[in-house]
Parts: structure tokens; C-alpha cells; sequence
């Protein structure tokens, strides 16, 4: 059951309405890293969560980020309650499209289903949580860079704490599984080469745990592939090339 209260989840209050930075907004309601991503994206995923808890904690994020969407949109709605021809340059997208909240992102792009993450596993689905909480929060932080309003910062650096918060979370509900530490996940065991890390970018090499042991470290890593079959393609155009020869590989 969806049952909406008209009551804001916290205040929204613009001090001075910029259009510009009402667009810049635009990213967090319609954008990759926004919160109808994040809402849309745990919501799904508790769907298919077996897990009761996880699938409840699914559930109280998912409703929070909606929650964060409305905010949002209300923000955007007061930035750009007021547009005169002297904006027109500064916020395009709401000379077009009229003010308030659009599902389009800061450069105007339509929101798509393809920045949702979901599916298959609950430990993908919480590690890719990780991520977009990530992204939200570095989103926020650059917004509030860009506006000197007191009443809008105060809504967004309220928004940006909610995603470390939530981030928090999905880390506790992965260490409760004891997936933060494992990366192994799922039914398919990985091969031999799972401890082995390669050195691949040649000069003023740097290490750390990360390629220290238990990893194997393989220093000069040589291709272990051999020579592929060459290319079958029987529209290919045949004609013979002319003073063509083999040379053999230069010695190091
Ligand atoms: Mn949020
Ligand atoms: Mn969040």
C-alpha cells in the first residue's frame, strides 16, 4: 500500500530562487546518481530479496529516497518558481520545459532505467547500493559548493548525511553476511588465478595490500595466451598484397 502525506519529510525552505542552480538540481531528481535512481533501485531489489530483514531494510530506504525525491523536487520547484527572460540563457531547460522538478538530468538528458543496478544476488545488489550512495553523496557535495542559499544548503547537506547513512547500512547488512571483507559471491567457484595480480602499468610501480601477500604478484606478466586463430571472413576482399615479407620479432 502507498499512502502519501502532503507534510514535507524535512523543510524546504529557498531563501533567494536561482534558476541556474535549479537546474544544476536537476541532476539529484533526474540524473544517474538521483534519488528516483535510488528509490526506484531498492525498491526493485526487494522483489527478489529472500532475506526478510534486508528485504525490510530494502523497503525503509527505498520509501526514504522517495522521501529525498519529493525534497528534491520541491527545491527545484522554488529555484525555479520565478523565471524571467534574464535566465533564459542561464536555465534553458525550464524556459522549454516550465518550471519545477522534470525527470531530465543538469545537461538535459532524459532519466533511464539503465542507471538502475539490480538483480540475481542480494550481495550485488548491496555492493552496488555502495556505489550509488557513493555517487549521490559526491553529487550533493558538489552542489552544495554551488550555492551561498542557507535554507537550500541546509536541505542538501541534510541529504547528503541521509546517504552516508544509508551506506552504512547496506556495509552492516554485507558484514552481517560476511560479504564486506569476502568478495566471493554466488555458486560458481572462481578458477586458480584468483590470488594472482598482475603488474601492468610499467614504471614508478607503487604497492600495497592489495598486491601484497597472500596475492600472488606477478611482476612481468607474459601472455599466456598464444596466437589467436586469424580472422575467417569470407566477404573479406582477397586481392593479394604486393611486397609483403615476414620478419622476425627483434630481440629485447
Ligand atoms: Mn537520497
Ligand atoms: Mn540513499
Amino acid at each position: 500500500m502507498f499512502y502519501h502525506r502532503k507534510e514535507l519529510f524535512r523543510p524546504v525552505s529557498v531563501g533567494t530562487p536561482d534558476a541556474q542552480f535549479g537546474q544544476y538540481l536537476l541532476e539529484q531528481f533526474g540524473g544517474a546518481t538521483g534519488e528516483l535512481t535510488a528509490a526506484l533501485q531498492y525498491w526493485v531489489q526487494s522483489f527478489h530479496v529472500e532475506n526478510a530483514a534486508i528485504r525490510d531494510m530494502l523497503q525503509d530506504i527505498a520509501i526514504e529516497e522517495f522521501n529525498h525525491l519529493e525534497m528534491v523536487g520541491k527545491l527545484i520547484a522554488q529555484h525555479t518558481a520565478k523565471i524571467d527572460q534574464t535566465d533564459v540563457y542561464d536555465a534553458p531547460l525550464f524556459q522549454i520545459k516550465g518550471g519545477g522538478p522534470h525527470f531530465l538530468d543538469s545537461s538535459g538528458s532524459a532519466w533511464t532505467a539503465t542507471y538502475i543496478q539490480e538483480g540475481g544476488n542480494v550481495v550485488r545488489d548491496l555492493r552496488a547500493n555502495i556505489s550509488s550512495e557513493a555517487g549521490a553523496r559526491q553529487t550533493y557535495e558538489s552542489l552544495i559548493k554551488r550555492t551561498k542559499d542557507e535554507g537550500t544548503k541546509a536541505a542538501l547537506v541534510h541529504l547528503l548525511t541521509r546517504e552516508i547513512t544509508h551506506a552504512n547500512m547496506f556495509m552492516k547488512a554485507l558484514d552481517a553476511m560476511g560479504k564486506l571483507e569476502d568478495p566471493y559471491f554466488g555458486n560458481v567457484p572462481p578458477d586458480d588465478t584468483v590470488d594472482i595480480v598482475f603488474n601492468l602499468s610499467a614504471g614508478e610501480d607503487s604497492r600495497g595490500p592489495w598486491n601484497e601477500k597472500p596475492f600472488r604478484y606477478i611482476e612481468n606478466p607474459q601472455p599466456q595466451g598464444g596466437f589467436p586463430p586469424p580472422p575467417v571472413n569470407p566477404d573479406d576482399e582477397k586481392a593479394k598484397l604486393t611486397g609483403v615479407k615476414k620478419v622476425a620479432a627483434a630481440a629485447e
